[in-house]
C-alpha cells in the first residue's frame, strides 16, 4: 500500500462559481478520506510561499493575487483547503484534477469542465493539488497544524507556544 497525503484548496473561482460542492463529488470518486479542512483568508507571505517555486515566473505576482481571491471581490477572498489521505492519493486528485492549464486538461477533468483563462492568460483553473510527495509535505505543513489533522500524516514534536488569539466573549 502506497498511503499518500496530498494538499487540495478550492480556489476563489471555485468558491465564486459555487463549484464546492461539485468538486467534492468529483474527488469522491478517488475513494479518498478527507483528514483535514478549513476555510482560509490567504495572507500575502502564506500565498507568496505556497508558489516560491514560481517566484521568477512573469505571472507571479498575478497568480499571488489569484489564489488571494483579489479579482473577486471581498466575499471571495477566502479558499477551501483540504487535506486528502489515501492509496495513491496524489496522482488520484492530479488525474480528477486534469493538467494546470484548463485548455490543455481533458474535457471531462475538473480543470478541463471548470477552468478557463483569463484575458490576461493567467490559469484560472478552480483548484490546486499537490505535484507529488515532497510537495505535498511542504504544503501541507505551510497551511494545517498538526492538531487539525485527524492522522498521523507526518512526525510530529510537542512545542510549548505563548500566542495571543481570539476567544468568544
Ligand atoms: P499546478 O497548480 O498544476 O501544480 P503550478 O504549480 O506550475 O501548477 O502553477 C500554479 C498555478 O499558477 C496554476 O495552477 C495556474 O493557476 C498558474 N499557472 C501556472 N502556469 C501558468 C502559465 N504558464 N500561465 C498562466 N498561469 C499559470
Amino acid at each position: 500500500m502506497n498511503i499518500q497525503y496530498t494538499l487540495v484548496i478550492i480556489k476563489p473561482d471555485g468558491l465564486k462559481k459555487s463549484l464546492t460542492g461539485n468538486i467534492l463529488t468529483r474527488l469522491s470518486e478517488a475513494k479518498l478520506c478527507i483528514v483535514g479542512a478549513k476555510v482560509v483568508h490567504v495572507s500575502r507571505e502564506l500565498a507568496e510561499a505556497h508558489y516560491a517555486h514560481l517566484k521568477q515566473k512573469p505571472f507571479f505576482g498575478e497568480v499571488v493575487k489569484y489564489i488571494r481571491g483579489e479579482p473577486y471581490g471581498t466575499q471571495y477572498q477566502r479558499v477551501l483547503a483540504l487535506v486528502y489521505e489515501g492509496e495513491d492519493a496524489i496522482t488520484k486528485v492530479r488525474r480528477l484534477a486534469g493538467e494546470t492549464n484548463p485548455e490543455q486538461a481533458e474535457a471531462t477533468s475538473i480543470r478541463g469542465q471548470y477552468g478557463r483563462l483569463t484575458s490576461s492568460g493567467l490559469f484560472e483553473n478552480v483548484l490546486h493539488c499537490s505535484s507529488n510527495p515532497e510537495d505535498a509535505e511542504r504544503e501541507i505543513k505551510l497551511w494545517f497544524s498538526p492538531d487539525e489533522i485527524v492522522s498521523e500524516t507526518y512526525p510530529t514534536k510537542d512545542v510549548e507556544m505563548k500566542i495571543k488569539r481570539k476567544g468568544w466573549l
